[in-house]
Protein backbone atom coordinates (compact mmCIF):
# COMPACT_ATOMS: atom_id res chain seq x y z
CA UNK A 1 0.00 0.00 0.00
CA UNK A 2 1.44 3.44 -0.94
CA UNK A 3 1.91 5.74 2.23
CA UNK A 4 1.53 9.14 2.61
CA UNK A 5 4.81 9.91 0.94
CA UNK A 6 3.53 8.15 -1.97
CA UNK A 7 6.52 5.71 -2.74
CA UNK A 8 6.45 3.07 -0.27
CA UNK A 9 5.06 -0.24 -2.48
CA UNK A 10 5.33 -3.66 -1.37
CA UNK A 11 4.07 -5.42 -4.71
CA UNK A 12 4.70 -5.33 -8.36
CA UNK A 13 4.59 -1.62 -8.45
CA UNK A 14 7.61 -1.85 -6.52
CA UNK A 15 9.74 -2.77 -9.41
CA UNK A 16 8.27 -0.06 -11.57
CA UNK A 17 9.62 2.29 -9.02
CA UNK A 18 12.77 0.67 -8.79
CA UNK A 19 12.77 1.22 -12.47
CA UNK A 20 12.30 4.59 -11.92
CA UNK A 21 15.03 5.22 -9.41
CA UNK A 22 17.51 2.64 -11.45
CA UNK A 23 17.04 5.38 -14.79
CA UNK A 24 17.54 8.63 -12.80
CA UNK A 25 20.46 7.11 -10.84
CA UNK A 26 23.16 6.33 -13.50
CA UNK A 27 25.88 7.14 -10.73
CA UNK A 28 26.23 6.95 -6.86
CA UNK A 29 25.43 10.89 -7.27
CA UNK A 30 22.00 10.64 -8.52
CA UNK A 31 21.51 7.54 -6.37
CA UNK A 32 22.28 9.66 -3.46
CA UNK A 33 20.50 12.59 -4.55
CA UNK A 34 17.11 10.18 -5.51
CA UNK A 35 17.45 8.77 -2.42
CA UNK A 36 17.38 12.06 -0.96
CA UNK A 37 14.47 13.32 -3.05
CA UNK A 38 12.26 10.47 -1.84
CA UNK A 39 13.22 10.55 2.01
CA UNK A 40 12.04 14.59 1.85
CA UNK A 41 8.97 13.54 0.43
CA UNK A 42 8.42 11.62 3.21
CA UNK A 43 9.49 14.39 5.88
CA UNK A 44 12.86 13.59 5.95
CA UNK A 45 15.10 16.35 6.72
CA UNK A 46 18.63 17.00 5.59
CA UNK A 47 21.36 17.71 7.92
CA UNK A 48 25.09 18.83 7.20
CA UNK A 49 27.97 17.35 9.26
CA UNK A 50 29.19 21.21 10.00
CA UNK A 51 26.20 22.06 11.89
CA UNK A 52 25.39 20.86 15.24
CA UNK A 53 22.48 18.52 15.29
CA UNK A 54 19.30 19.00 17.52
CA UNK A 55 17.85 16.24 19.74
CA UNK A 56 14.18 16.33 18.21
CA UNK A 57 12.77 13.39 16.99
CA UNK A 58 12.03 12.94 13.18
CA UNK A 59 13.76 11.73 10.25
CA UNK A 60 16.87 12.86 9.58
CA UNK A 61 19.92 12.22 6.37
CA UNK A 62 23.33 13.35 5.73
CA UNK A 63 25.11 13.10 1.96
CA UNK A 64 28.91 12.91 1.65
CA UNK A 65 29.83 12.74 -2.10
CA UNK A 66 27.93 9.37 -3.13
CA UNK A 67 27.38 8.50 0.26
CA UNK A 68 24.03 8.62 2.23
CA UNK A 69 22.82 8.15 5.80
CA UNK A 70 19.49 8.12 7.22
CA UNK A 71 17.97 7.52 10.05
CA UNK A 72 14.58 8.08 12.07
CA UNK A 73 14.50 9.02 15.88
CA UNK A 74 11.01 7.78 17.00
CA UNK A 75 9.34 9.96 19.71
CA UNK A 76 10.84 9.62 23.37
CA UNK A 77 13.61 7.57 22.53
CA UNK A 78 16.59 7.59 24.98
CA UNK A 79 20.21 8.54 24.14
CA UNK A 80 21.10 4.67 24.99
CA UNK A 81 18.50 3.05 22.21
CA UNK A 82 19.65 0.84 20.09
CA UNK A 83 19.63 0.97 16.33
CA UNK A 84 18.61 -1.10 13.60
CA UNK A 85 20.76 -0.68 10.32
CA UNK A 86 20.42 -1.35 6.58
CA UNK A 87 23.78 -1.47 4.70
CA UNK A 88 23.60 -0.35 0.77
CA UNK A 89 25.76 0.65 -1.70
CA UNK A 90 25.62 3.22 -4.50
CA UNK A 91 28.27 1.90 -6.57
CA UNK A 92 28.41 -0.36 -9.54
CA UNK A 93 31.28 -1.52 -11.81
CA UNK A 94 31.80 0.67 -14.77
CA UNK A 95 33.91 2.79 -16.75
CA UNK A 96 34.93 6.06 -15.29
CA UNK A 97 36.41 9.09 -17.63
CA UNK A 98 40.05 10.09 -16.83
CA UNK A 99 41.78 13.51 -16.17
CA UNK A 100 42.82 14.63 -19.78
CA UNK A 101 39.44 12.50 -21.00
CA UNK A 102 39.86 13.67 -25.05
CA UNK A 103 41.82 11.39 -26.97
CA UNK A 104 42.16 9.89 -30.47
CA UNK A 105 43.46 7.53 -32.72
CA UNK A 106 43.90 7.10 -36.86
CA UNK A 107 41.33 9.67 -36.95
CA UNK A 108 39.01 8.66 -34.61
CA UNK A 109 37.37 10.67 -30.97
CA UNK A 110 37.70 9.07 -28.26
CA UNK A 111 37.29 9.28 -24.60
CA UNK A 112 39.94 7.74 -22.02
CA UNK A 113 38.51 5.63 -19.39
CA UNK A 114 39.53 4.37 -16.22
CA UNK A 115 38.15 0.51 -15.26
CA UNK A 116 36.22 1.06 -12.34
CA UNK A 117 35.73 -2.38 -10.17
CA UNK A 118 35.10 -5.89 -10.93
CA UNK A 119 34.14 -4.81 -14.46
CA UNK A 120 33.06 -8.17 -16.97
CA UNK A 121 34.86 -6.23 -19.47
CA UNK A 122 33.19 -7.55 -22.58
CA UNK A 123 29.87 -6.49 -21.56
CA UNK A 124 30.64 -2.92 -22.16
CA UNK A 125 31.20 -4.06 -25.94
CA UNK A 126 28.93 -2.69 -28.66
CA UNK A 127 26.66 -0.61 -25.99
CA UNK A 128 25.36 2.64 -26.63
CA UNK A 129 26.59 4.47 -23.80
CA UNK A 130 25.79 7.67 -22.15
CA UNK A 131 27.89 9.89 -19.40
CA UNK A 132 26.81 11.02 -16.30
CA UNK A 133 27.91 12.18 -12.57
CA UNK A 134 29.19 15.49 -10.84
CA UNK A 135 30.85 19.12 -11.76
CA UNK A 136 33.16 20.54 -9.12
CA UNK A 137 32.70 24.27 -9.98
CA UNK A 138 35.01 27.16 -9.67
CA UNK A 139 34.55 29.05 -6.06
CA UNK A 140 32.48 25.84 -4.54
CA UNK A 141 29.19 23.96 -4.73
CA UNK A 142 28.98 21.04 -7.76
CA UNK A 143 26.67 20.27 -10.28
CA UNK A 144 24.60 16.85 -11.78
CA UNK A 145 25.01 15.85 -15.08
CA UNK A 146 22.86 13.35 -17.23
CA UNK A 147 23.23 12.47 -20.37
CA UNK A 148 20.83 9.18 -21.41
CA UNK A 149 21.34 9.73 -25.39
CA UNK A 150 23.49 7.22 -27.25
CA UNK A 151 26.84 9.39 -26.90
CA UNK A 152 29.43 6.60 -26.91
CA UNK A 153 30.75 2.89 -27.84
CA UNK A 154 33.59 0.65 -26.99
CA UNK A 155 33.34 -0.83 -30.48
CA UNK A 156 34.15 -4.74 -30.45
CA UNK A 157 36.78 -5.57 -33.12
CA UNK A 158 35.30 -8.01 -36.66
CA UNK A 159 35.35 -11.13 -36.24
CA UNK A 160 37.03 -11.05 -39.48
CA UNK A 161 39.98 -9.27 -37.61
CA UNK A 162 39.78 -11.83 -35.24
CA UNK A 163 38.90 -15.26 -35.88
CA UNK A 164 39.99 -16.75 -32.32
CA UNK A 165 37.38 -14.42 -30.59
CA UNK A 166 35.02 -17.45 -29.97
CA UNK A 167 37.85 -19.47 -28.04
CA UNK A 168 38.15 -16.92 -25.71
CA UNK A 169 37.65 -12.47 -25.78
CA UNK A 170 41.03 -11.12 -24.54
CA UNK A 171 40.60 -7.41 -24.07
CA UNK A 172 43.40 -5.11 -23.12
CA UNK A 173 42.16 -2.49 -20.80
CA UNK A 174 44.37 0.16 -21.70
CA UNK A 175 44.12 -0.42 -25.31
CA UNK A 176 40.75 -2.21 -25.86
CA UNK A 177 37.76 -0.05 -23.81
CA UNK A 178 38.45 3.82 -24.87
CA UNK A 179 35.03 4.60 -26.02
CA UNK A 180 34.37 6.62 -29.25
CA UNK A 181 32.37 9.73 -29.82
CA UNK A 182 32.95 11.02 -33.17
CA UNK A 183 35.25 11.51 -36.11
CA UNK A 184 37.87 13.92 -36.28
CA UNK A 185 40.96 15.13 -35.13
CA UNK A 186 41.46 15.83 -31.22
CA UNK A 187 39.72 18.02 -30.12
CA UNK A 188 41.14 19.07 -26.49
CA UNK A 189 38.77 20.21 -23.62
CA UNK A 190 35.28 19.03 -26.04
CA UNK A 191 34.26 16.90 -23.79
CA UNK A 192 34.12 18.83 -20.68
CA UNK A 193 33.08 21.69 -22.78
CA UNK A 194 30.38 19.30 -23.92
CA UNK A 195 29.25 17.85 -20.41
CA UNK A 196 29.39 21.75 -18.70
CA UNK A 197 26.96 22.62 -21.57
CA UNK A 198 24.37 19.60 -20.71
CA UNK A 199 24.36 20.80 -16.94
CA UNK A 200 23.83 24.47 -17.79
CA UNK A 201 26.96 25.89 -16.17
CA UNK A 202 29.72 27.71 -18.03
CA UNK A 203 32.97 25.01 -18.97
CA UNK A 204 35.44 27.72 -17.71
CA UNK A 205 33.53 26.75 -14.24
CA UNK A 206 34.36 23.37 -14.42
CA UNK A 207 37.10 22.58 -12.27
CA UNK A 208 36.49 19.28 -11.29
CA UNK A 209 34.99 15.95 -12.29
CA UNK A 210 33.72 12.49 -11.50
CA UNK A 211 32.15 11.12 -14.61
CA UNK A 212 31.52 7.44 -15.61
CA UNK A 213 29.53 5.59 -18.87
CA UNK A 214 26.24 4.19 -18.51
CA UNK A 215 24.20 2.21 -21.02
CA UNK A 216 21.39 4.00 -22.16
CA UNK A 217 19.04 0.93 -22.78
CA UNK A 218 16.39 1.12 -19.98
CA UNK A 219 15.42 -1.15 -18.18
CA UNK A 220 12.88 -4.10 -18.60
CA UNK A 221 10.64 -7.19 -17.26
CA UNK A 222 11.95 -9.84 -19.32
CA UNK A 223 10.81 -13.79 -19.85
CA UNK A 224 7.63 -15.16 -21.40
CA UNK A 225 5.44 -14.42 -17.95
CA UNK A 226 7.42 -11.26 -17.59
CA UNK A 227 9.10 -12.45 -14.15
CA UNK A 228 12.41 -11.15 -14.82
CA UNK A 229 14.00 -7.99 -14.51
CA UNK A 230 16.90 -6.78 -16.74
CA UNK A 231 19.19 -3.58 -15.70
CA UNK A 232 22.08 -1.73 -14.97
CA UNK A 233 23.61 -1.62 -11.74
CA UNK A 234 20.80 -3.54 -9.99
CA UNK A 235 24.01 -4.76 -7.76
CA UNK A 236 23.63 -2.29 -5.42
CA UNK A 237 20.97 0.31 -6.59
CA UNK A 238 18.25 -2.19 -5.92
CA UNK A 239 19.37 -2.86 -2.61
CA UNK A 240 19.43 1.30 -1.61
CA UNK A 241 15.79 1.63 -3.08
CA UNK A 242 14.46 -0.84 -0.97
CA UNK A 243 16.38 0.18 1.91
CA UNK A 244 14.97 3.61 1.50
CA UNK A 245 11.18 2.25 0.40
CA UNK A 246 11.35 0.70 4.08
CA UNK A 247 12.82 2.98 5.79
CA UNK A 248 10.20 5.45 4.96
CA UNK A 249 7.47 2.77 5.57
CA UNK A 250 9.01 2.62 9.40
CA UNK A 251 9.28 6.34 9.68
CA UNK A 252 5.58 6.95 8.45
CA UNK A 253 3.69 4.00 9.92
CA UNK A 254 1.36 4.54 13.21
CA UNK A 255 3.27 2.39 15.32
CA UNK A 256 6.81 3.69 16.68
CA UNK A 257 9.69 1.20 15.70
CA UNK A 258 11.38 -0.59 19.31
CA UNK A 259 14.80 0.58 17.88
CA UNK A 260 16.13 3.74 15.66
CA UNK A 261 15.78 2.89 11.78
CA UNK A 262 19.32 3.45 9.87
CA UNK A 263 19.58 3.16 6.21
CA UNK A 264 23.42 3.77 5.30
CA UNK A 265 24.42 3.51 1.30
CA UNK A 266 28.02 4.07 1.24
CA UNK A 267 30.18 4.97 -2.02
CA UNK A 268 33.28 2.63 -3.34
CA UNK A 269 32.12 -0.77 -2.30
CA UNK A 270 33.45 -2.30 -5.62
CA UNK A 271 36.89 -0.94 -5.00
CA UNK A 272 36.71 -2.35 -1.29
CA UNK A 273 35.53 0.64 0.41
CA UNK A 274 38.56 2.14 1.40
CA UNK A 275 37.32 5.99 1.28
CA UNK A 276 35.81 8.75 3.20
CA UNK A 277 32.08 7.49 2.07
CA UNK A 278 33.52 4.30 1.88
CA UNK A 279 31.87 1.25 4.71
CA UNK A 280 35.85 1.65 6.03
CA UNK A 281 35.37 5.19 6.56
CA UNK A 282 34.10 6.36 9.79
CA UNK A 283 30.49 8.28 7.82
CA UNK A 284 28.08 5.61 10.10
CA UNK A 285 30.10 5.46 13.04
CA UNK A 286 30.25 9.21 13.20
CA UNK A 287 26.54 9.30 12.61
CA UNK A 288 25.67 6.84 14.89
CA UNK A 289 27.34 8.54 17.68
CA UNK A 290 26.32 12.11 16.99
CA UNK A 291 23.11 11.13 17.12
CA UNK A 292 23.52 9.49 20.48
CA UNK A 293 25.95 12.57 21.74
CA UNK A 294 22.44 14.79 19.96
CA UNK A 295 20.54 13.19 22.44
CA UNK A 296 21.87 14.22 25.88
CA UNK A 297 24.00 11.05 25.74
CA UNK A 298 27.26 9.78 27.11
CA UNK A 299 30.25 7.74 26.01
CA UNK A 300 28.85 5.31 27.80
CA UNK A 301 25.44 5.58 26.38
CA UNK A 302 26.80 4.90 23.08
CA UNK A 303 28.69 1.53 23.85
CA UNK A 304 25.13 0.61 24.98
CA UNK A 305 23.41 1.73 21.76
CA UNK A 306 26.05 0.42 19.84
CA UNK A 307 25.96 -3.24 21.78
CA UNK A 308 22.37 -3.65 20.82
CA UNK A 309 22.88 -2.55 17.12
CA UNK A 310 22.37 -5.14 14.55
CA UNK A 311 23.50 -4.77 10.85
CA UNK A 312 20.97 -6.24 7.88
CA UNK A 313 23.80 -5.52 5.13
CA UNK A 314 21.79 -5.88 1.56
CA UNK A 315 23.65 -6.29 -1.60
CA UNK A 316 23.04 -8.52 -4.64
CA UNK A 317 23.85 -12.52 -4.71
CA UNK A 318 24.43 -14.95 -6.88
CA UNK A 319 21.08 -16.93 -8.31
CA UNK A 320 22.21 -20.59 -9.87
CA UNK A 321 22.93 -20.10 -13.57
CA UNK A 322 21.03 -22.63 -15.53
CA UNK A 323 24.57 -23.23 -17.87
CA UNK A 324 27.23 -23.27 -14.78
CA UNK A 325 25.14 -24.91 -12.16
CA UNK A 326 28.62 -26.78 -11.28
CA UNK A 327 29.94 -23.97 -10.20
CA UNK A 328 27.66 -23.64 -7.37
CA UNK A 329 27.16 -25.32 -4.13
CA UNK A 330 24.66 -28.29 -4.92
CA UNK A 331 22.26 -28.38 -1.96
CA UNK A 332 22.47 -24.24 -2.20
CA UNK A 333 20.21 -23.03 -5.27
CA UNK A 334 18.42 -19.79 -5.15
CA UNK A 335 16.03 -18.84 -7.39
CA UNK A 336 14.96 -15.76 -8.75
CA UNK A 337 11.59 -14.73 -6.87
CA UNK A 338 12.60 -17.52 -4.04
CA UNK A 339 12.90 -14.11 -1.77
CA UNK A 340 16.01 -12.54 -0.31
CA UNK A 341 18.83 -14.05 0.44
CA UNK A 342 20.68 -15.13 3.59
CA UNK A 343 24.52 -15.24 2.85
CA UNK A 344 26.89 -17.32 4.82
CA UNK A 345 30.48 -17.56 4.56
CA UNK A 346 32.48 -19.29 7.71
CA UNK A 347 35.36 -17.66 6.67
CA UNK A 348 33.66 -13.99 7.12
CA UNK A 349 33.74 -12.89 3.87
CA UNK A 350 29.62 -12.90 5.21
CA UNK A 351 29.28 -11.45 8.44
CA UNK A 352 26.02 -13.23 9.45
CA UNK A 353 26.30 -16.46 11.96
CA UNK A 354 23.53 -18.43 13.33
CA UNK A 355 22.22 -15.70 15.83
CA UNK A 356 22.18 -13.23 12.52
CA UNK A 357 20.46 -16.04 10.61
CA UNK A 358 17.14 -15.76 13.34
CA UNK A 359 17.29 -12.09 13.19
CA UNK A 360 17.38 -12.59 9.24
CA UNK A 361 14.53 -15.42 9.79
CA UNK A 362 12.43 -13.48 11.87
CA UNK A 363 12.58 -10.36 9.96
CA UNK A 364 11.17 -12.57 7.24
CA UNK A 365 8.67 -14.06 9.36
CA UNK A 366 7.23 -10.86 10.38
CA UNK A 367 6.96 -9.79 6.65
CA UNK A 368 5.55 -13.23 5.44
CA UNK A 369 8.03 -13.40 3.24
CA UNK A 370 10.07 -16.50 1.58
CA UNK A 371 13.56 -16.55 1.49
CA UNK A 372 16.76 -18.53 0.78
CA UNK A 373 20.26 -19.27 1.97
CA UNK A 374 23.26 -18.93 -0.31
CA UNK A 375 26.41 -20.43 0.49
CA UNK A 376 29.51 -21.39 -2.04
CA UNK A 377 30.87 -24.01 -3.67
CA UNK A 378 33.65 -24.85 -1.65
CA UNK A 379 35.76 -25.24 -4.51
CA UNK A 380 35.17 -21.05 -5.79
CA UNK A 381 36.10 -18.16 -4.01
CA UNK A 382 33.66 -16.47 -2.43
CA UNK A 383 32.65 -12.39 -2.86
CA UNK A 384 32.35 -9.91 0.23
CA UNK A 385 30.56 -6.92 0.69
CA UNK A 386 30.10 -4.19 3.49
CA UNK A 387 28.97 -6.59 5.48
CA UNK A 388 32.09 -7.80 6.97
CA UNK A 389 33.69 -4.24 6.98
CA UNK A 390 30.79 -2.84 9.01
CA UNK A 391 31.18 -5.20 11.64
CA UNK A 392 34.66 -5.31 12.31
CA UNK A 393 34.57 -0.90 12.08
CA UNK A 394 31.89 -0.94 14.62
CA UNK A 395 31.88 -4.00 16.37
CA UNK A 396 28.09 -4.59 15.65
CA UNK A 397 26.51 -7.61 14.87
CA UNK A 398 25.76 -7.54 11.07
CA UNK A 399 24.01 -9.68 9.01
CA UNK A 400 24.55 -10.13 4.96
CA UNK A 401 21.31 -10.62 2.97
CA UNK A 402 20.40 -9.86 -0.95
CA UNK A 403 18.71 -10.71 -3.75
CA UNK A 404 20.02 -13.24 -6.18
CA UNK A 405 20.93 -12.41 -9.24
CA UNK A 406 22.30 -13.46 -12.57
CA UNK A 407 25.36 -11.68 -14.68
CA UNK A 408 26.11 -9.81 -11.55
CA UNK A 409 28.81 -6.87 -12.36
CA UNK A 410 27.71 -7.29 -16.23
CA UNK A 411 26.80 -3.32 -17.63
CA UNK A 412 22.94 -4.98 -17.61
CA UNK A 413 22.22 -7.58 -14.88
CA UNK A 414 19.28 -10.33 -14.67
CA UNK A 415 17.26 -10.95 -11.40
CA UNK A 416 13.64 -11.34 -10.50
CA UNK A 417 10.91 -8.91 -10.65
CA UNK A 418 9.24 -9.96 -7.03
CA UNK A 419 12.81 -10.17 -5.33
CA UNK A 420 12.82 -6.61 -5.26
CA UNK A 421 9.65 -5.48 -2.97
CA UNK A 422 10.01 -9.42 -1.27
CA UNK A 423 13.55 -8.26 -0.26
CA UNK A 424 11.86 -4.35 0.62
CA UNK A 425 9.23 -5.79 2.91
CA UNK A 426 12.11 -8.28 4.93
CA UNK A 427 13.94 -4.58 5.70
CA UNK A 428 11.00 -3.17 6.55
CA UNK A 429 10.39 -6.29 8.74
CA UNK A 430 13.84 -5.76 10.09
CA UNK A 431 13.43 -2.05 10.77
CA UNK A 432 10.42 -2.62 12.50
CA UNK A 433 11.43 -5.67 14.84
ZN1 LIG B 1 27.35 -5.13 -4.59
Amino acid sequence: MPTAAGTVFFDRSHTDDLIAYLNASPSPYHAVASAAGRLEKAGFRQVTETEAWDDQAGGRFVVRGGALIAWYVPEGMGPEAPFRVVGSHTDSPNLRVKPLPDTGSVGWRQVAVEVYGGVPLNTWLDRDLGLSGRLALRGGGTALVQVDEALLRVPQLAIHLDRQVNEGLKLDRQRHLTPLWGIGPVDEGALIEYVAERAGVAAQDVTGWDLMVHDVQPPSYLGRDRELLAAARLDNLLSVHAGVAALVAVATADTEPAAIPVLAAFDHEETGSESDTGAQGPLLGNVLERSVFARGGTAEDRARALAGTVCLSADMGHAVHPNYSERHEPGHHPLPNGGPILKVNVNQRYATDGVGRAVFAAACERAGVPWQTFVSNNAMPCGTTIGPITAARLGIATVDCGVAALSMHSSRELCGADDPFLLAAALKGFLEG
